[in-house]
């Protein structure tokens, strides 16, 4: 069966654009485009939750591939 991705989530109205979620990501999974993040390889994600946690503002969800499945 092939791999499912994980899902990211960026809430723009939530955002400032400071960038953390890109820095810190392990997998360079993010990258800013103008002033916010955006997904650029999904596949590359491990669904660690490293940017969720690091967002200072709830603005970033990790759905990790089983949870996402029963969605
Ligand atoms: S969950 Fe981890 S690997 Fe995926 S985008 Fe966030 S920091 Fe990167
Ligand atoms: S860490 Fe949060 S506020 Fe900062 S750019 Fe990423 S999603 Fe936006």
């Amino acid at each position: 069966m092939p791999k499912k991705n994980p899902v990211i989530e960026i809430k723009m109205e939530w955002c400032k654009g400071c960038a953390f979620c890109v820095e810190f990501c392990p997998k360079e999974v993010l990258q800013m485009k103008g002033i916010y993040p955006v997904v650029a390889k999904i596949e590359d994600c491990t669904a660690c939750g490293l940017c969720e946690v690091l967002c200072p503002d709830f603005a970033i969800e990790v759905i990790a591939e089983d949870e996402a499945v029963k969605k």
